[in-house]
């Protein structure tokens, strides 16, 4: 791991490439990794946003808003695909405006191509009539993109709309899959949804590359068919992570008391819980979870995001005195530093949604999972974490205090948690050596400075 700030030192190559992440948490963190990465080549980075607070964090890069209302485009839509779709919609003029203005500065570095997220699949066109190439950022797993990459063929076979009696059929096409993991998401408009994904998919291929924040060890079967049936270059560079000591890009602010907590903590002890930016529970699974982990034994580091509850501010839902009663055996957070969080020696498991970034983040420091998946690619993640990488536990049914207790002793006192503990600590082993000199990662991300060199 590199410190970034030698990076600065680098060399500039003389090229510019444009960044437009999507505004969420799990989307924005690997474009600015990935702008570290790249900048580490020698390569300018300029990002557009919307209204991230993050630009004074990340001074190397020069930041562009767009005069988009986020807020405004939130509240006038029914959900995240509404918004999505909107969005696709009505940042074409802007986004090209930006662009065109940049194209025309003659004081900054050439821009050779725009790497936009894979949701934002109107920018392909745009680049295309700038004649700019377009590379991809996909910001979850290769195993999650084929699923929906799938859908119009699921559509065709009758699997998709989902039925509930359909649940637990298997997929071959996208085995180990069964009909209950496919990542859907629910939306007041299933319309939107399939627009979306066929946007996505549809503009991807027709891109000049995609760039996997994965690597070819964990994903290697996803690889070689995402290759058969998307014909551009595919550089699977991750973890994006490990490139640098962590340099944040939290939209949220980090409580640090999980760190001095963490210390006071046996080793490989504690549960880590949390569900990412965007999961929520209702006020009945809330509480199952706070008597699971006040069951259980273990100690517990629980993130409640406020606002993750459905109906309720924080935890104001709690028994009075519940932490007390615990002995100290419990710590609650808004946020947490999460990186650090499985990286310190206390943490013995992750209560995760797998997302897509959690999922990485705890296969890269050795922690097993106990799996809990709420919407879209979180369920093919979660499968695979369980069926396929087998470093998890998959909570599948209704959240219930007994299961819980179960599912963390099954990972920190039984044989098989052992098991998960010693395959995780061999992915880990593997994500670190991909990143080595001409190791898999290593390897792709050569490819894409070449890719990039070259336009
Ligand atoms: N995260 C964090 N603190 C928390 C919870 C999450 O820093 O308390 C970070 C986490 O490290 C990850 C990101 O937020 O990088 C969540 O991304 P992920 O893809 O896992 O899930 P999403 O939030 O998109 O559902």
């Amino acid at each position: 791991m590199e410190n970034l700030r030698e990076s600065h030192m680098q060399q500039r190559v003389g090229r510019r490439v444009v960044l437009f992440p999507s505004p969420l948490q799990g989307h924005i963190t690997p474009m600015l990794q990935l702008g570290n990465i790249l900048y580490s080549k020698g390569i300018s980075i300029t990002i557009i946003h919307f209204n991230s607070p993050i630009t004074a964090k990340y001074p190397h890069f020069t930041f562009h808003l767009i005069p988009i209302d986020l807020m405004e485009h939130e509240a006038a839509t029914a959900d995240v695909i509404d918004l999505f779709l909107l969005l696709n919609v009505n940042c074409i003029e802007p986004f090209k405006d930006c662009l065109v203005s940049l194209l025309a500065n003659v004081e900054e570095e050439p821009i050779t191509c725009v790497i936009t997220d894979a949701v934002w699949y109107f920018t392909q066109p745009v680049a295309e009539s700038l004649k700019l190439p377009r590379i991809v950022l996909r910001t979850s797993s290769v195993c999650s993109f084929l699923a929906f990459a799938a859908f119009p063929l699921l559509h065709e076979k009758g699997i998709l709309p989902i039925q509930d009696s359909q649940f637990e059929l298997s997929i071959p096409e996208l085995q180990p899959l069964k009909v209950k993991d496919l990542p859907v998401i629910e939306t007041r408009n299933p319309d939107a949804l399939n627009q979306l994904i066929s946007g996505m998919v549809s503009q991807t291929k027709a891109s000049s590359g995609i760039i996997w924040n994965s690597f070819e060890e964990l994903e290697q079967t996803a690889l070689t068919k995402f290759r058969q049936d998307f014909p551009i270059p595919a550089f699977p560079i991750g973890p994006f992570h490990k490139y640098f000591l962590a340099s944040s890009s939290s939209l949220l602010s980090a409580d640090q008391s999980s760190i001095s907590w963490l210390d006071k903590q046996a080793p490989k002890s504690v549960i880590y819980v949390s569900f990412g930016s965007l999961a929520a529970v209702n006020e009945a699974e809330f509480l199952e979870i706070a008597w699971g982990l006040a069951n259980c034994n273990q100690p517990f580091l629980w993130v409640v995001r406020p606002g993750s509850i459905r109906g309720s501010e924080w935890i104001e839902l709690l028994p009075n005195g519940f932490l007390e009663i615990l002995g100290g055996r419990g710590h609650i957070v808004k946020w947490a530093p999460q990186q650090e969080v499985l990286a310190h020696p206390a943490t013995g498991g992750f209560w995760t949604h797998n997302g897509w970034n959690s999922t990485l983040e705890s296969i890269c420091e050795g922690v097993p999972m106990i799996c809990q998946p709420s919407f879209g690619d979180q369920r093919v993640n979660a499968r695979y974490v369980d069926k396929v990488w087998r470093v998890g536990v998959h909570l599948e049914n209704k959240m219930e205090r007994g299961e819980i207790e179960r599912a963390i002793r099954k990972v920190f006192v039984e044989a098989e948690g052992l098991e998960l503990r010693e395959r995780t600590m061999v992915l880990k082993e593997k994500a670190d050596n991909s990143l080595k000199q001409g190791v898999s990662s290593s390897q792709a991300l050569d490819s894409l400075i070449r890719c990039i060199s070259s336009f």
